[in-house]
């Protein structure tokens, strides 16, 4: 690993500034790219600290508008937050699996969806939450729905100098459960085989599901938005029958590389088990339920 230059960017216009330099790349935990410039996996000339920045440590929500939080809040101050534990605990559920609690202290959310593994807990809880990713660079800001956010393993539609500060969820509806699950050898410190989150939204009156989406990490170049799998809920009885249906639809929608974590077929398998149980942790929560720990 050789040098580089360090700048710790104070705003956001800062932020932009220092980025529009050649080989500027930012840097929030460092718990991706450090291991990464180590590895020679990704090259930079300036790193910018975008942990100093106020808009980017901010969370705030409202009940009206939803939960808006900036790109460097760390994975324990999103699994912790009391109003993200209450209305959007697919997300607490997905930051607390990251990594142990010393990586948790640096990584941000934001990190996990730049550095766009396939294997990211958060993305798929982003995705299914309807997550907006606020950016902002030369050209101005922009808003991008979080299931396009990345094209490939590592890649994402970030242009050069551009910059994500934050990421904003819609209002959590009532009737509305949500739930991130993973499967990994071992109880921690590790990353995922294969991963599903779920959300549906359930009628006023009834079982029926009035909304759901579905996404997997690790079965494909990208975590994957599975369109099918929310077909296959939707105007149906929350129930095995259904959940089943979602589950073939995720088997059907999983493209997974067989790699020394997993063969292709466990992968397959496993967003089937996922899917499932996600769907059955979701129904609880919707129906007010507490999950066991
Ligand atoms: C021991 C260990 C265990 C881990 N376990 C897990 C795990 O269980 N699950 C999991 O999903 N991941 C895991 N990871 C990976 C990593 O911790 C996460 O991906 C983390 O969330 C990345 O966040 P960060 O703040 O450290 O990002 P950084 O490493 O700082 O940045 C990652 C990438 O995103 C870019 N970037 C960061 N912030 C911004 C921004 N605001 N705008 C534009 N680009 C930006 C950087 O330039 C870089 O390319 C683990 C890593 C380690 C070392």
């Amino acid at each position: 690993m050789h040098g580089y230059d360090y700048r710790a960017a104070q705003t956001v216009d800062d932020a932009v500034t220092l980025l529009a330099a050649p080989g500027a790349r930012p840097l929030a935990g460092g718990t991706d790219l450090i291991v990464q410039l180590r590895r020679a996996e990704r090259d930079a000339a300036l790193l910018v600290d975008v942990k100093r920045i106020p808009e980017l440590l901010d969370i705030s929500f409202d009940p009206s508008d939803g939960l808006s939080f900036g790109a460097a809040v760390a994975c324990t101050d999103i699994a912790e937050h009391p109003q993200i534990a209450d209305g959007y605990p697919a997300l607490a559920d997905a930051a607390r699996l990251i990594g142990g609690t010393a990586i948790r202290n640096r990584a941000t959310v934001g990190g996990n969806l730049c550095n766009a593994a396939p294997s990211a807990d958060a993305i798929p809880a982003l995705v299914v939450l309807d997550a907006r990713c606020i950016v902002r660079g030369p050209s101005g800001t922009r808003s991008i729905r979080a299931a396009e956010f990345c094209t490939g393993p590592g890649t994402t539609v970030l242009q050069p100098g551009e910059l994500l500060v934050s990421l904003r969820l819609p209002p959590p509806g009532t009737r509305t459960g949500a739930r991130y699950l993973r499967f990994i050898p071992r109880g921690e410190m590790d990353i995922a085989v294969a991963g599903a989150a779920c959300m549906i939204r359930l009628e006023e009156q009834g079982d029926t599901i009035a909304e759901a989406r579905v996404a997997l990490a690790s079965v494909a170049p990208t975590p994957l938005e599975i369109p099918d799998a929310a077909a296959a809920l939707i105007g149906r009885p929350a129930g095995e029958d259904a959940f089943e249906q979602a589950a073939g639809a995720a088997r059907e929608s999983a493209r997974p590389i067989t790699d020394q974590r997993g063969t292709a077929a466990l992968r397959t398998h496993l967003a089937g088990v996922l899917v499932r149980r996600a769907l059955g942790d979701a129904l609880r929560r919707a129906r007010g339920e507490q999950l066991d720990a």
